[in-house]
This record gives structure tokens, sequence and C-alpha cells, in this order.
């Protein structure tokens, strides 16, 4: 390791390989700062007067991005999802709401089971199930789609201008690297840093971390001494997305700055090729309102991944309604 801070000459608490650089503790943190400052700049992420909703999971992740946006002076609520996966949703929850408590910042709270009537371990049985059958899907699956979905109608009800998510460099490059081996352009295409509202109903959508490799931002939680959790989520054990990780952190080892070239290569040049293949018709799903594509049969009533995945889960009867909000719209203190 170079014995000397690049920026003050000072000790050297980390080295950053793929910008051939070491950090004291303070130059790191602003060197964190700086990167975050980039993406909002370089993709127009944040106005100083928006009002930001910061999707925390009590990880490293967005628990350093909330950090950076108050530090950077952003009006950042947080919001932190319910998911029922046992005393690791219970010590998520925990951190986030300690962290919120600390920076006198406020932390709305959702429910899945409470809500949606049910939890994220129960969409896993069900997936089990149900895999082999139309419209089954994987747990990490019905996480993520119950995430992307409830992030967007929280802000939207909350009267937020952009939601920012704790995604890094590291996991938007192992999601492209996915995206790539099935050349999926549609998705390549709307993994993008920052996704406009291009109609009402949706709201913005940021991800101010993805200059900042994992690593990184666990030593930037670290230096800046905030607690967060440490344990993987018990679901994912081995899924497909680790898998990737560790193919791109072999060839990192072997060649240094492999992860960064491939993400940054995307956001600079392919992303704009590709954004024709974000050709989706969206509609209003008949059940909840909420923006969805539209059916290829135009006699069909659009009926949103959300509101399909969770009929199956709690059964037709309960699948809401415009009249039944999805969202009871529960705040934290
Ligand atoms: P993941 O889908 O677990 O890789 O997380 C990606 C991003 O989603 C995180 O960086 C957070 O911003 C957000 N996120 C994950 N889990 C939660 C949760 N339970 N509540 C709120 N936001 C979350
Ligand atoms: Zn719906």
């Amino acid at each position: 390791m170079p014995m000397r801070c690049k920026r003050c000459r000072g000790k050297v608490v980390i080295e950053v390989r793929r910008h051939n650089a070491a950090f004291c503790r303070d130059c790191f943190v602003h060197y964190v700062r700086q990167q975050v400052s980039r993406a909002i700049a370089k993709h127009r992420m944040l106005a100083p007067t928006d009002r930001v909703l910061v999707a925390v999971s009590g990880g490293k992740d967005s628990l350093g991005l909330w950090d950076l946006l108050l530090d950077l002076g952003y009006q950042a609520d947080g919001l932190y999802l319910g998911l029922g996966i046992g005393g690791y949703s219970d010590r998520s929850k925990d951190l986030s709401q300690a962290f919120a408590d600390a920076r006198g910042a406020k932390l709305v709270v959702h429910d899945l089971e409470s809500e949606q009537g049910y939890t994220i371990p129960e969409a896993a049985g069900a997936g089990r199930l149900k895999r082999a059958s139309p419209g089954g899907r994987s747990s990490c699956a019905v996480c993520g789609l119950s995430k992307r979905y409830l992030f967007n109608r929280v802000a939207l009800e909350g009267g937020y201008d952009v939601v920012a998510t704790g995604h890094n460099l590291d996991d938007e490059a192992a999601v492209l690297f996915a995206n790539t081996l099935r050349w999926d352009t549609a998705s390549m295409a709307r993994q993008f840093p920052v996704l406009e509202a291009t109609r009402p109903g949706l709201v913005k959508k940021v991800k101010p971390l993805y200059r900042v490799a994992e690593r990184e931002s666990a030593a930037y939680c670290v230096l800046k001494g905030i607690d967060y959790v440490v344990e993987e989520c018990p679901l994912v054990g081995g899924n497909t997305q680790m898998r990737h990780k560790e193919t791109l952190n072999q060839m990192e080892e072997a060649s240094p700055g492999t992860k960064h070239n491939f993400l940054f290569g995307y956001v600079d040049r392919a992303a704009a090729l590709l954004r024709a293949a974000d050709v989706a018709e969206l509609a209003e799903c008949s059940r909840c309102g909420m923006v969805t594509q539209a059916p290829d049969d135009p006699a069909e009533a659009p009926v949103c991944a959300f509101c399909r995945t969770r009929a199956r889960l709690v059964g037709e009867a309960s699948s809401g309604g415009r009249t039944l909000p999805v969202v009871s719209g529960r705040a934290g203190p």
C-alpha cells in the first residue's frame, strides 16, 4: 500500500486501486462525497430544493447514502419497508431508526405484512411450490418487484420529487453483467442511474452511489461511525447476483478497474444507444391505478405485476381496488 494519502500526504487508511490512490480518513470521506456529488451533477439527479426519499434497508449502502445526502444539504427523508424476514428485518429497521434519531431525520416506515398481507418468506414458500406455474416468481423477484412498486407509490403519495436507492458500483456492474449475458436490452436501458418521471404516476429514481464500490461504502460507514446491518439477507444465499459479483471480483483481482470500466462504459457510451430498447407502452393498472406496462391485447384490462403477484399470494378477493388503499400511509416518528 502506498504510504501517503494522495491528497494530503497524511496517514493512509484505505487504498483505492482502480484510481491508483490511497487516502487518509478525512480525504477518503471527501473522495466518497465527491463521487456522489459528481454523479448527482453529471446526471442532474437532484435539485437543491427537491424533497428526496431515500430507500433505506439498514445496510451500509443506503445508510451511507442517506448520511451523504444529509451532509450535502439535501432534504432527505428515509423510507424503510418491513419485508417480514424475521430477526434480519427487525435489526434492519432498528438500525435505520437509530440512524434517523441520531441525525434528527425522518424515517417513514411501511410494512408488507400488515399493509399488503404477505411477507417475503411467504412469497419464497409460494415460489417453491409454484415456480413452474405461470406467473410464479422467485422470492428475490417478488422482493424486488414489491420494493420498486412501493418506493414509487409511497413517494408519490408523500409528495416526494425523487426516490434515491443505495445501489453501488458492484451492484450495478453485476446487474449489467446479468442483463448483458441475456442481451436484455430493455432492462439495460432501465438500469441507468437516473430515470426521469416520464408521466404522471411515476416518480424520478436515482442511484447516486453508482460510482462508489461496495468496499468503499462499507469503509465510509465504518469511518463515519454509522452502525449498519452487516449480515446478508438470509434469503439471497447463492443467488445469481451474488455469483455474478464473485465472477466480476475474480476479474477485478486480475485486472483492477474492470468493474469500473464495464459500468462506466455503459453509463457514458452504451446507454444512449440502448435507450430506444425501452419501448414498453404504459397504461394505468385497473386495480391500483399505478403505472404499468400496457397488455398486448388492447381488450384486456391492464393489471400491474404487483397486483398480480399480490393476488397470487393473498388471493384475488383481497387484491385491492381503487377504493381500498394499497398503502395505508403510516409514517414513522
Ligand atoms: P437490494 O434490492 O437489497 O439490493 O437493495 C437495493 C436498494 O434498495 C438498497 O440500496 C436500498 O436503497 C433499497 N432497499 C433494500 N431493502 C429495503 C427495505 N427493506 N426498505 C427500504 N429500502 C430498501
Ligand atoms: Zn396495480
